[in-house]
């Protein structure tokens, strides 16, 4: 009996510990984990400098209030800020968090120009911004919402793809269009960089601002340290979360100079957010995954697996309908049988995870040796061979 509420279907494998690319069960079956926590753990189970980081600042000082300063953060803040668009950075805990924080930073801005009428979001129907009761509202989502009424006010939605619909949604009354450059709960569906910029200009057109949910696809996720970055576009407003603690829940909201006027002292806080404990993984992540050599050698990865999944594609036509994403966010979409699929790879020491529109996700760590991507191919194989 467990004691734990039922809001997960939970897989019946509990793990002991963890070591880069592998978990190893309780029962000590070693695994190949490319689900990484869903793209959480950046650098793999265990990683040397992450360990060492969080003892060294665990005998230091785990918490202090933000009512005073906190040099790690500061430093943390700096670093992204020289990296990215952004000026300022406010630390939160969770992504859902830093994307009900990009909704008030955007709101507030225009609240604080005069116009507190243009407060309205709009974004993609289905999309993913988590499951606070703002964020399931963004998404529109009639699964995620259902019974938890009354509805939350202020978001309009169109469909992936459908332009006219997202111009003629833009009123008076809004303020931003949120998306995520790539949706990964979604299908891992990638936005073309072409609409990327078409969005920004449009953007810029109707005087509202641009937030792009870099929570899932971002921190080096798909070989630049923020999707969007190939578009050569800025954004006004960047949740994050899930890749920049390692495994240490982290989020944040980065915002331009122009947006953050508005967040004057006592607008928005967090108890936990950017604590000293939380920073010293978080500038230890960033550190290494940052540099021009560790985006090349996610380039290098993606390259290899993405070239021999599509080959796995080829092979298999009856099975494996696309394969979809950029860098380590990757989705194989089967014609049908998802589940089935992940349990086979599961079964052959192959963790992975499911998205919609029948997408099986691969999400290994950013540092995975390609030893461990052929193990990861010579699986998917064998499955697809089974199938066939
Ligand atoms: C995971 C995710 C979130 C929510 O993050 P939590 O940490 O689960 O609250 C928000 N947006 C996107 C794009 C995500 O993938």
């Amino acid at each position: 009996m467990s004691y734990l509420a039922k809001n997960y279907n939970r897989k019946k494998i509990s793990f002991k510990y963890g070591k880069g690319s592998f978990l190893y069960s309780k029962d000590n079956k070693k695994y190949l984990d490319f689900v990484q926590g869903i793209a959480v753990n950046s650098l793999g189970h265990a990683h040397p400098k992450l360990v060492k980081a969080i003892n060294n600042q665990s005998k230091k000082l785990w918490h202090v209030s933000n009512s005073f300063q906190i040099p790690e953060g500061e430093k943390l803040a700096k670093k992204i800020c020289q990296k990215t668009f952004a000026d300022y950075v406010m630390f939160q805990n969770s992504g859902a968090e830093a994307t009900e924080a990009a909704i008030k930073v955007a709101r507030r801005y225009f609240y604080f120009i005069g116009k507190p009428n243009k407060n309205r979001i709009l974004c993609i129907k289905n999309s993913f911004h988590g499951r606070t009761l703002a964020a399931i509202y963004a998404s529109g989502s009639k699964k995620m919402t259902e019974g938890f009424g009354p509805k939350i006010a202020g978001f309009d939605h169109f469909r992936f793809g459908d332009h006219k619909s997202l111009e003629k949604k833009i009123t008076k009354k809004t303020a931003a269009i949120m998306i995520e450059p790539i949706m990964g709960e979604g299908g891992i569906k990638v936005i073309p960089e072409w609409c990327l910029k078409e969005l920004r200009k449009l953007c810029n057109k109707k005087k509202i601002l641009l937030i792009l949910d870099e929570v899932q696809c971002g921190i080096s996720r798909t070989g630049s340290f923020f999707s969007f970055e190939k578009s050569k576009i800025k954004p006004d407003i960047v949740p994050i979360a899930k890749g920049i603690g390692g495994g240490f829940p982290i989020g944040a909201v980065l915002m331009n100079k122009k947006v953050a006027a508005g967040m004057t002292p006592g607008t928005h806080g967090s108890t936990f957010g950017g604590n000293p404990l939380a920073m010293a993984v978080g500038n230890t992540v960033m550190d290494i995954v940052s540099t021009k050599q560790f985006l090349n050698n996610v380039k290098k990865s993606s390259k290899y697996f993405l070239s021999n999944l599509n080959k796995l594609k080829e092979k298999y036509p009856k099975i494996i309908k696309e394969i979809r994403g950029r860098g380590l966010l990757i989705g194989i979409q089967l014609y049908k049988g998802q589940s089935n699929f992940i349990k086979k790879l599961m079964y052959n020491k192959l963790l992975t995870i499911r998205a919609a529109d029948q997408v099986v996700r691969v999400l290994p760590p950013l540092n995975v040796k390609k030893k461990e991507i052929d193990q990861a191919l010579k699986i998917i194989n064998k499955v697809c061979a089974e199938l066939k």
